[in-house]
C-alpha cells in the first residue's frame, strides 16, 4: 500500500491507480562520491530501479495516469515528448503491461545514442510512433490520430500529459516523499537538508515539494533546470503546485493546504548549456565521475545536469556538514537485449536520422 494512501484513506479510494512499479526503491549512501565531491553525508534515491523492465522517474506517474486511463474504459493512449523521450517509452512499455495500446507524438532533438535505443525500445512495445517537425504540427498530429482511431476502433486514445506532470500523475511523487519520510524514520537516512532533482515537466520536484510539506519534513528541493523557461518556470512551477494540492484537497478535505509564494521557489537555471538535451562539459564530467566511483550511470539531458549542480555547490566547501540527497530520475534497467535483433529501418523512415546522423560530440556512451 502506497504510504501516501495509507495516511489518507480518502484519496486511496478515491485516486485511480495501477501497480507498475517496485516501490520503496532503496536509498543508498555514496561515501566514495561524497568524499569526492566535499558532500558531508550524500545519499541517492534509486528511483532508476523503480521498474524492473524499465525504471525511472516516470513509473510513480504513470501508477495514476495509467490507472485513469484503465479506469475511464480507455483502450489507447496518446502522449508526446522528444525522439528519445524517456516519458514516452516508459508510457509505450507500460501501458502494454496494462493492455493498452499507446501511440507517441515525438518532436526532433539533438541526436545521442539513447535516442535510437528508446525508439527501439518503444516499437518493441508496440508503440505507433509519429515523428513531427513542431510543437503546433504535434497538435495537428494528435488530433488527427485521435479521430482517426476513434473511427478504426469506436474509442478516442487517452491522453497522457508530456511527462506524466498532470496534478494526477504529480500525486505519484507527493508518496514519494511520504515513501521518503518512512525511510527516514526507519533510520535508512537522516532528514536531507536538500534534494537535488532535475526539472523538466515538474511533477517529480514539484510533487516532492508538496509531499514533503505535507509529511512534515524541512528538506529544501534543489530543481535544476533542464528545459526551457517557457516550460519550466517560477510561474508554471508554482501553478502546478497549487493545481496538485487543490486536487488532492478536493478529493480529501482533510489533505492540507499549502501556500507556496513565488518568492520562495529557487529555480536554479545555469546547468541547461545550449537547450534541452545539449549535453554540456560539466554535466558529462558529473556523469563520469560518479561511474568511475559509484558504478551508477546518470545521463547528459537529465540527471548529468543535476548532479553538475550538486558539484558545483559542494565546491566552495559549504556542503561539508551537510546531509544532501539525490534524487536519482534516470532509468538502469539495460535493455539492450530486447532490441538487439530490431532494424531502424522498420521505424518510420522521418526517425531514421538518429540513426544515420552522427551523435552530439559530447555524447559518449556509444
Ligand atoms: C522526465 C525526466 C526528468 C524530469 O522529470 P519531470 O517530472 O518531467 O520534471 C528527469 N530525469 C529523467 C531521467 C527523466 O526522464
Amino acid at each position: 500500500m502506497l504510504p501516501l494512501l495509507e495516511k489518507y484513506p480518502l484519496l486511496g479510494e478515491k485516486l485511480p491507480y495501477v501497480s507498475l512499479g517496485e516501490f520503496p526503491t532503496p536509498v543508498q549512501k555514496l561515501d566514495r562520491f561524497g568524499d569526492d565531491v566535499g558532500v558531508g553525508q550524500l545519499f541517492i534515491k534509486r528511483d532508476d530501479l523503480s521498474g524492473e523492465v524499465y525504471g525511472g522517474n516516470k513509473v510513480r506517474k504513470l501508477e495514476f495516469v495509467l490507472g485513469d486511463a484503465l479506469q475511464n474504459g480507455a483502450k489507447e493512449v496518446v502522449t508526446f515528448g522528444c525522439a528519445g523521450s524517456n516519458h514516452a517509452l516508459a508510457t509505450a512499455i507500460y501501458a502494454r503491461q496494462v493492455g493498452l495500446r499507446s501511440i507517441s507524438i515525438l518532436r526532433p532533438q539533438p541526436n545521442a545514442g539513447y535516442v535510437g535505443r528508446n525508439l527501439l525500445m518503444s516499437h518493441y512495445s508496440d508503440a505507433e510512433l509519429h515523428h513531427v517537425r513542431n510543437t503546433w504540427l504535434a497538435y495537428v498530429a494528435t488530433f488527427y490520430q485521435r479521430v482517426r482511431h476513434k473511427i478504426g476502433t469506436g474509442h478516442s486514445p487517452h491522453i497522457v500529459p508530456l511527462g506524466g506532470s498532470s496534478a494526477l500523475g504529480t500525486v505519484g511523487y507527493v508518496n514519494a516523499a511520504f515513501e521518503l519520510k518512512e525511510q527516514i524514520t526507519a533510520g535508512e537516512l537522516p532528514e536531507p537538508c536538500r534534494i537535488y532533482v532535475a526539472l523538466g515537466t515538474m511533477g517529480t520536484a514539484v510533487g516532492l515539494m508538496l509531499g514533503l510539506k505535507a509529511a512534515h519534513l524541512k528538506s529544501e528541493v534543489v530543481p535544476i533546470r533542464v528545459v526551457s523557461e517557457q516550460l519550466a518556470s517560477v510561474r508554471t512551477l508554482t501553478e502546478l503546485f497549487q493545481k496538485t494540492n487543490y486536487f488532492l484537497c478536493s478529493l480529501d478535505s482533510s489533505f492540507p493546504r499549502f501556500e507556496l509564494s513565488e518568492s520562495r521557489v529557487d529555480i536554479r537555471d545555469g546547468f541547461l548549456g545550449q537547450g534541452y538535451a545539449h549535453f554540456t562539459e560539466d554535466a558529462m564530467e558529473a556523469v563520469s565521475r560518479m561511474r568511475a566511483s559509484e558504478g551508477i550511470k546518470l545521463e547528459g539531458t537529465y540527471t548529468g545536469k543535476a548532479m553538475a549542480a550538486l558539484i558545483r555547490d559542494a565546491d566552495d566547501q559549504s556542503l561539508r556538514d551537510e546531509v544532501v540527497l539525490f534524487w536519482n530520475t534516470y532509468n538502469s534497467s539495460d535493455f539492450s537485449g530486447a532490441i538487439a535483433g530490431l532494424d531502424y529501418q522498420q521505424l518510420p523512415r522521418s526517425f531514421h536520422r538518429y540513426f544515420e546522423e552522427d551523435v552530439q560530440p559530447l555524447d559518449a556512451d556509444a
